[in-house]
């Protein structure tokens, strides 16, 4: 039904056609088109127990779709695939936005308006090769390709191996679908007596930089952890700045030694991420007045590739420490050059600037309040996670600044935390056996490809934009259950990450997927022949390696 060139491009336009951007009410409707289409296939009517859509529980109503199939040959070993169903937002292709979700109309379109392109896209649309569109290439066309292997397989008497499908929504917000679809995965897991292999991601292959025109497979997903700094001050009036702190000044000093630092860089193999950067600085105060702010708060993208929270979070005080004692070299400095310009003497008030974590800080105002202080805490969490006006950042913001109200006696500080989202990263150990075998098949995929159809394929070990694949593996999973929790003040409220199921799960990861350009931007496109002939096949060269490992 769908594993022919054709067929399964037209699935993948009947998938794009249905809008589905990220975080909005759409995406429920394109889980129920998954399903639908799903649904008619043979299997499924044979087998309707064996389809499944289930409720995110969330406030937009959106639902996974879990499709499993098992081969007439009886076995446990199982390959696992996942595929969001989500997009980007529409809103980039201005006057053309009408027709991005008609890719060939689309396509037409931008050839009459082709002086909006860049070089590169204006090159590809000429050549007639490239198929642009939103989510033709992240990642409908991936998902298309998962779904028509239950369709190849299901007909297939002599195949040997179960595959589990996994739709999901919302991977380009907060991957709700992804961490929500986890533990359900494990119980269909525990039901069915499956052994699950791996877990296959189909995303579009992304160029390393700027041209890069390779295809890739990737072993792995980088990691992502949003680190946040609550930084207190000592608040007076601008009129005597020399004898309070300005937060805003601890904040710059940790500005200029987080932003864009290589030496938080990680490094495997040659792959490195890219640095971090600042997603929010901005002071608490809210209306003008003549007082200095009483505190800042910022946020910072970091990506890994081995770092545990525990590693991380060690590093982010030697930061602040640096930070801090930087602030009051330069208090100190100014006040000494003040005394010399006007002759009035400023006391010396051993300025002070305390690192906490916020599980440290935490555990301080418990100490000092008990339960009270906790029975507050839990009643004004409950009033933020119902405002709607919050998200999932403010809340860790208002957690922290209570807690600092709540100890006050430390005076300035700088509380690091974990605001949310969390991706941990995963990635292959050549020594362990499951992904030795995995790296086996991937070579031997490699070696097709360039044998049977003259084409290059490289290993990544990460996929650099942020996955799903992270939530089906946890390294390291002690130090980030005992270090991440306790950091991460929003975690299990609305955000909830089940870490200890993730933990059980721990599947090797691979991601083999179409090859495309520009995902997200209006100049999305897909590489025609080679993504609807080529990848199902080496597709399926991968899904018969690991089932038979
Ligand atoms: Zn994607």
């Amino acid at each position: 039904m769908w594993s022919k060139k054709d067929d399964l491009l037209n699935l993948t336009l009947e998938l794009v056609a249905q809008k589905s951007v990220s975080a909005t009410r759409d995406e429920k409707c394109m889980a129920k088109l998954v399903h639908k289409k799903l649904s008619e296939l043979r299997y499924y009517k044979e087998n309707p127990k064996h389809l499944f859509i289930e409720p995110v529980n969330d406030d937009l109503d959106r639902y996974f779709v879990c499709a499993l199939m098992k081969s007439k040959k009886k076995t446990d070993k199982t390959l696992l695939t996942i595929a969001h169903m989500d997009t980007a937002d529409i809103k980039n292709a201005g006057i053309l936005k009408e027709y991005i979700l008609n890719p060939y109309k689309y396509t037409e379109k931008l050839k009459e308006n082709i002086d909006m392109l860049d070089e590169d896209s204006k090159k590809d649309l000429l050549s007639g090769k490239w198929l642009f569109g939103r989510g033709i290439m992240d990642m409908k066309m991936g998902l298309a390709m998962q779904m028509s292997l239950i369709d190849y397989y299901s007909e297939k008497e002599d195949f040997e191996g179960n595959i589990l499908v996994i739709a999901v929504p919302d991977e380009e917000s907060n991957s709700q679908g992804a961490i929500s679809a986890i533990p359900f995965v494990n119980k269909i897991i525990k039901e069915h007596n499956l052994k699950p292999l791996a877990v296959l991601n189909s995303e579009p292959d992304f160029g390393l930089y700027p041209g890069d025109d390779n295809k890739y497979i990737y072993l792995g997903s980088c990691g992502k952890l949003l680190p946040g700094f609550y930084i207190v001050g000592e608040e007076v009036h601008v009129g005597e700045s020399l004898s309070g702190l300005n937060p805003n000044l601890i904040g710059a000093e940790i500005l200029s030694r987080m932003d864009l630092n290589i030496d938080l860089c990680e490094k495997v193999g040659n792959e490195v991420p890219m640095p971090p950067t600042c997603l929010k600085y901005e002071d608490t105060k809210k209306d003008y007045n003549i007082q200095m702010p009483p505190s800042s708060i910022m946020y910072y993208n970091l990506q890994t590739l081995n770092s545990n929270p525990k590693l991380i979070i060690s590093k982010l005080k030697e930061i602040c420490n640096e930070a801090a004692k930087s602030v009051i070299d330069k208090v100190k400095k100014s006040k000494q050059q003040y005394t010399k310009l006007s002759g009035l003497e400023f006391e010396d008030d051993n300025l002070d600037i305390k690192v906490f974590t916020f599980d440290e800080l935490y555990n301080k105002a418990y100490a000092q309040f008990g339960e009270e202080f906790r029975s507050h805490l839990d009643e004004k969490i409950g009033n933020w996670v119902n405002d709607d006006s919050l998200d999932d950042r403010d809340i860790s913001t208002n957690i922290v600044k209570l807690l600092c109200d709540y100890v006050k006696n430390e005076g300035p500080c700088i509380v690091i935390f974990f605001a949310l989202p969390y991706y941990p990263h995963v990635g292959i150990n050549e020594n362990e056996e499951a992904s030795s075998k995995i790296l086996d098949v991937v070579n031997n995929t490699i070696k097709i490809a360039k044998e049977k159809y003259d084409i290059d394929i490289r290993i990544q070990k990460y996929f650099k934009g942020i996955s799903d694949l992270s939530y089906f593996a946890l390294q390291d999973a002690d130090e980030v259950i005992q270090y991440l929790k306790p950091n991460m003040p929003s975690l299990g409220y609305r955000y909830k990450l089940p870490l200890e199921e993730i933990r059980k799960l721990n599947v090797p990861v691979l991601n083999y997927g179409p090859h495309g350009k520009d995902p997200h931007k209006f100049t999305e496109r897909i590489l025609v022949d080679y993504s609807y002939e080529i990848t199902p096949r080496l597709v399926r060269e991968i899904v018969e390696g690991i089932l038979s490992i």
